[in-house]
């Protein structure tokens, strides 16, 4: 994956989190906590409280996104992204355009829910 798309995937994922954070965050200053929090970042203790305690009200559906923007960021800084963990090929940009946390590729993905 060339730069120009490691960038612009790095840019939907930081754009899916920040829509993740405004639907948790109920004050504003919650919300420029959680916003100016990256994540693995050392050091930052207050911040890391308040943004753990925050994150904890996600549930579910919600929890589950977060978590899934977390690996695909994750996979994103290793190289990995876009390689489809079911069979190593790179998933089409199409789905990866319109699921930025996709692990697999579709084939992939229908055989793993059957
Ligand atoms: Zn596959």
């Amino acid at each position: 994956m060339n730069r120009d798309l490691v960038d612009e995937f790095a840019q939907r994922l930081r754009e899916a989190r920040a829509e993740l954070y405004r639907t948790v965050a109920q004050t504003d200053d919650e919300l420029a906590t959680l916003e100016s929090h990256q994540p693995g970042a050392p050091g930052e203790d207050v911040a890391t409280a308040l943004v753990t305690a925050v994150l904890s009200r996600l549930e579910g559906q919600e929890k589950h996104a977060l978590d899934e923007i977390d690996a695909a960021q994750a996979r994103l800084a290793a190289g990995t992204f876009g390689v489809c963990e079911g069979c190593g090929t790179p998933i089409p940009l199409t789905r990866l355009r319109a699921m930025p946390t996709a692990r697999s590729c579709v084939p992939c993905q229908l055989e793993r829910e059957r």
